[in-house]
């Protein structure tokens, strides 16, 4: 699963657009270039420019066709698309008319280098000059914003799936053969950058279903200790609560049911279209303790194995069949149940009175 990167396209808005916009890049996309704008706010360090200030400088201040760089990240963590990966970068040129570093005469990073700029100065003790003198810019801001970075990782994830582009290419500006600068700044190490694109990307958080509003109902004896009892949760979740649980099968898609539930109407629930139900059984005391817990953990439900499940308290009399059968309709089903608790049962011939067991949704048919 991936995320979605937050790409703007904003080329046809670049200065210029039409003088180049059909131009085309000698050779195919083999790398990519990580550049930083060098640009800091005097007083305050922090990143400032985007694609639209940095190509107006190119193009109108110092002349350019366009403004050279393929991405621009922001400080905010967008990712401007600015000019057309078909179209050779600049940037990261050098001269070298005969040719004598074999690299197209200067050219062989801007024709086969994707270029990716990050607004920002990544580099300590900044400095600007103006007729006066030299002002030191304050050591603030001089690593890639949280939001930056993460664009930065996604986009180059992103190019390299595209043009099968291996980590070992994906460079800093100063690393490009040729090239005298500090950019992308001292400050971003590009070692580090390929190693966590060596990496897989991290996995999403796992995102348990959450119940919407009206969806979600909270089953209570209707008793004063109890009720007291799930104040917190109630405060917390807002779900609907119920005094009935003999009526709440078929209008609820998550049930949470405390105390003296009885297991056939948990099952009913799930029958009649529950998809999540939850039995906090015991006294009063109990149920308050194990609403707490999840108000702690600010989770409305106790973490399943990713699919949801019926909690049951074994009673007095109860093997695994007469559980299965109970839920399933099907005593031999209870391997099932058996397997979903291996964590706390060994033996399936001994379950105890009082253990809370997980049981998993019957089998799709
Ligand atoms: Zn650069």
């Amino acid at each position: 699963m991936t995320t979605p990167l937050p790409i703007v396209d904003v080329r046809e808005q670049m200065p210029n657009y039409e003088a180049y916009k059909d131009w085309q890049r000698p050779g195919e996309v083999l790398g990519i270039a990580v550049h930083h704008s060098a640009t800091a706010d005097k007083t305050t360090g922090e990143p400032v420019g985007d694609a639209f200030t940095f190509f107006e400088y190119q193009v109108n201040g110092r002349g350019w066709v366009h403004g050279g760089y393929n991405y621009v990240i922001p400080a905010d963590g967008t990712i401007q698309y600015a000019l057309d990966e078909k179209i050779a970068a600049y940037h990261a040129g050098f001269k070298d008319p005969t040719d004598s570093l074999g690299l197209e005469q200067g050219q062989y990073w801007n024709n086969h280098y994707l270029a990716v700029c990050l607004s920002g100065w990544f580099s300590d003790d900044r400095t600007w000059q103006d007729e006066a003198g030299v002002h030191p810019i304050p050591n603030r801001y001089t690593h890639p914003t949280p939001a930056q970075w993460e664009s930065l990782l996604a986009l180059l994830r992103h190019l390299m799936a595209k043009y099968n582009i291996p980590p070992e290419n994906v460079r800093a500006h100063r690393e490009l053969t040729g090239n005298a600068t500090q950019c992308p700044g001292l400050n971003l190490d590009p070692v580090r950058l390929r190693e966590l694109l060596r990496q897989s990307p991290p996995a999403p958080p796992p995102t348990a279903a959450e119940p919407s509003p009206g969806e979600h109902v909270l089953l209570v004896p209707d008793t004063a200790d109890y009720l007291t009892a799930a104040l917190g949760y109630i405060w917390k979740f807002r779900p609907d609560v119920s005094f009935a649980p003999q009526t709440a099968a078929g209008r609820w898609r998550y049930v949470t049911a405390a105390g003296d539930v009885p297991a056939d109407l948990l099952a009913e629930y799930r029958r009649r279209g529950a998809i999540r139900v939850e039995h906090i059984p015991g006294d009063a005391e109990t149920v308050r303790r194990q609403l707490d817990a999840r108000v702690a953990q600010n989770r409305p439900f106790l973490d399943g194995e990713g699919e949801p499940f019926t909690r049951y308290t074994v009673q007095p009399g109860d093997t695994l069949s007469k559980i299965a059968l109970r839920f399933y309709g099907q005593a031999q089903l209870w391997t099932r149940i058996f397997e979903a608790n291996r964590d706390i049962l060994t033996d399936p011939a001994r379950i105890e009175v009082g253990q809370v067991l997980k049981i998993p949704p019957p089998p799709a048919d």
